[in-house]
């Protein structure tokens, strides 16, 4: 028996192929086609999977299910509500999918969540049954897991990390989603750069950072590891804003892991360790015993966790 993982993402639609045994056993990777109010995604998609039942002579009996990931918010029966960036209204994806399967099994879950599922199931959260997940990339994202299973909320929202209040009064930016001060301005790559150049602006310290006007989200933490002083304050500040956003998350949904993942993660052991020092600093008590690792999946970990979607 088999099943898909679809992550299907607003560039390319990752499509694997897992044994029953949540094994990987093969990958495609497509463009995601936006045109016409994304109304070729979901035939692109049948497509590829038609083909690869017929490349691997898989029998259609043997198919468990289609589990995938959507980049927007997705109510519990598999609705749909305004996938801006697929150009999607409102529609049940799940019966819509299934039946351009001919009655194939399909589970939808948002995205962020369903690569936090990916993550507590093979990652960096593998062996654990409440978890949140973090990730810093060109946004912030997230999902929250408990007792195996993810948290969608009411309109499918739950887990949006990114637009936790984090910021307030005249520092705080704009954020991608209109509000201003969400974690995502600070949290992100292009918002821990803009806020290290606004640190090195109303410092006068010295920092490598300035002879490198061009600099990167990687050359902060690089800067930092190596002892600069202005970096470091930087990388604090960041950690700061995490590790209480964290706590926040932890005073309600008490879980036993948190995983960081993300381009912003590739900082590695070094990021995490300021996080949790910020997170004990500031989470309440009782919720303190917490674990904190790295995803591991990196960019599979959307795949992963939509396949968990059927074989859970
Ligand atoms: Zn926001």
């Amino acid at each position: 028996m088999v099943c898909f993982g679809i992550d299907l993402g607003g560039t390319t639609v990752k499509i694997g192929l897992f044994s029953e045994e949540g094994k990987l056993l093969d990958s495609t990777e497509i463009p995601t086609r936006k045109e016409d109010e994304g109304s070729h995604i979901l035939a692109d998609i049948c497509d590829t999977i038609n083909l690869k039942i017929t490349d691997k002579k898989i029998a259609r009996e043997d198919i468990l299910g289609v589990g995938i990931g959507i980049p927007g918010p997705i109510t519990k029966d598999g609705t749909v509500l305004n996938c801006v960036n697929l150009g999607w209204g409102i529609f049940n994806v799940e019966e819509k999918l299934s039946a351009m399967l001919g009655g194939i099994k399909v589970k939808a879950g948002n995205d962020a969540n369903v690569a936090a599922l990916g993550e507590i199931w093979q990652g960096g959260g593998r062996g654990f049954e409440d978890l949140v997940l973090v990730t810093l990339g060109t946004g912030v994202g997230g999902g929250v897991i408990i007792g195996g299973k993810i948290i969608p909320g009411s309109n499918g929202a739950a887990g949006e990390i990114g637009h936790i209040p984090s910021v307030f009064g005249d520092d705080a930016e704009v954020c991608g989603c209109g509000k201003k001060g969400c974690l995502e301005t600070v949290g992100s790559a292009t918002g821990i750069v803009r806020e290290t150049k606004k640190l090195l602006d109303r410092s006068v310290k010295e920092s490598v950072l300035r002879d490198n006007p061009g600099f990167s989200c990687k050359d902060i933490f690089d800067a930092a590891k190596e002892g600069d002083e202005l970096a470091n304050e930087a990388v604090n500040n960041l950690a700061k804003s995490l590790g209480v956003a964290i706590a926040g998350i932890a005073a309600v949904t008490n879980p036993q892991v948190v995983v960081i993942g993300g381009g912003v993660s590739k900082a590695g052991k070094f990021l995490l360790d300021k996080i949790e020092e910020s997170f004990n600093e500031h989470a309440f008590h009782a919720t303190k015993n917490v674990k904190f690792a790295l995803a591991t999946l990196g960019n599979d970990a959307g795949m992963y966790g939509a396949a968990d979607l059927i074989l859970d």
